[in-house]
């Protein structure tokens, strides 16, 4: 996170939340949504970049931790309607843990009566018995990191799941009664073509996911996959073949029913959209507990230590865990708004956009917009500005104008 033109707490490991340094109202009426990280896995994937360890630390030591850490923000943030278990691999828990931290949850804060519950879960975790149980103890939306249905592909990325493991995952989620379903699916491997990607892509339609994202391989120079590709074992796709995947996705996901609502998202019907990820692109506050998790609340952000050790410490000492935080201006606040909305298939409402930013956009980039208009990456209708099709597949650009 950019935080060049944010003030720092001078001590983070006590901090306390700023009052009252921006007079934007930012998502105030929404709903919070909870963010837990868990932050294990059984091996790590070649190509992964968020914060997960291999080693035993105790996990019900580190559910004490996380526990202990809610309590600590029960004045600030009271009320959610969503959960989000990501990580790492949440289902790495077992169940006895995950119903003691939801027990926590229903304890410390108030949750709605239709809260969203989601679990990111691998498929070699999952069996019928867990999955239901997963679902009795009111995990309703289940997000399965399946990757792809290719075999090579699966073991380029270093998955440890094999595809019949991810096939039989599918079918008993639905065993267990997950009426919202979510598939995580990479493209732009090395190795896989259109053809290879249209494939999985139509395996996992064939399963009517309520939801899927399809992201594109990001390389990152400290995984083993950023040190192979810099000693020059692969290359990846070029920009101009990226584009078309993207292209192809939406085309082939839209033609299948689903709404290409984010850059990486699509649904099957508003219904099905992550309730709890849309938070993120609309400035509705947003709690992050357990190492490395962000949290964001009117016009602060600040993230926990990127280390199980540290953040034990932390708690140990009493204190929030938290690493690092920011004060974001309103001039951020109105970019990082222009940015994320940009992203979305809804776009930028132009009068929300001036109420709770104030500046008039159409104003200030009218002219831009009118030639984004020309090239067919951009439409002004019904007080939105939204992108097309290639406008999302060029959001990054879009951005800058
Ligand atoms: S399972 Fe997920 S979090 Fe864990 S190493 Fe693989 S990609 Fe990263």
């Amino acid at each position: 996170m950019n935080s060049s033109n944010s003030s720092h707490p001078s001590n983070p490991d006590r901090f306390e939340l700023q009052h009252g340094s921006t007079s934007a109202p930012i998502n105030l009426e929404k709903l919070p949504g909870l963010y837990i990280h868990i932050p294990f896995c059984k091996s790590k994937c070649d190509y992964c970049d968020f914060y997960s360890v291999t080693t035993s630390t105790s996990i019900p030591d580190f559910i004490d931790a996380l526990i202990e850490e809610m309590r600590m923000y029960r004045e600030l943030f009271k009320s959610f309607d969503t959960v989000y278990f990501g990580g790492g691999t949440p289902s790495i828990l077992p169940l006895i843990q995950i119903e003691r931290i939801l027990n926590a949850v229903r304890m410390n804060v108030n949750l709605l009566p239709d809260t969203e519950i989601t679990m990111e879960a691998n498929p070699g975790d999952l069996d019928l018995g867990y999955l239901t149980s997963l679902r009795n103890l009111g995990v309703n939306r289940l997000n399965i990191g399946v990757q792809s249905f290719n075999k090579g592909i699966l073991k380029f990325l270093g998955r440890r799941h094999s595809v019949r493991q991810a096939v039989s995952a599918i079918e008993d989620a639905r065993k267990a009664g997950f009426s919202n379903l979510g598939l995580d699916l990479i493209y732009g491997v090395p190795g896989q073509d259109k053809a290879l990607w249209l494939e999985t892509l139509n395996q996992a339609v064939d399963f009517e996911p309520e939801h899927l994202s399809c992201y594109q391989l990001t390389v990152e120079p400290h995984t083993p996959l950023g040190k192979r590709y810099a000693q020059g074992k692969f290359s990846l796709p070029s920009e101009d073949l990226q584009y078309e995947f993207f292209m192809m996705t939406s085309e082939a996901l839209e033609g299948a029913g689903y709404v290409h609502y984010e850059v990486s998202n699509f649904c099957r019907g508003m219904a099905f959209a992550s309730r709890h990820n849309q938070k993120y692109w609309d400035h509705t506050p947003y709690l992050g507990l357990g190492p490395a998790a962000h949290s964001f609340l009117t016009n602060q952000r600040w993230w926990n230590h990127r280390s199980v050790d540290r953040y034990h410490s932390a708690i140990e000492r009493g204190e929030k865990p938290v690493e690092e935080a920011e004060i974001l201006s309103l001039e951020q606040l109105q970019l990082e708004a222009f940015y994320l909305g940009l992203r979305t298939k809804k776009g930028i409402c132009v009068r929300d956009y001036s109420t709770k930013y104030f500046r008039d956009i159409l104003a200030e980039k009218g002219k831009s917009f009118a030639e984004l208009q020309r090239r067919e990456l951009v439409v002004l209708e019904n007080g939105f500005v939204h992108p097309t099709r290639a406008g999302l597949a060029l959001s990054d650009s879009l951005a800058l104008i």
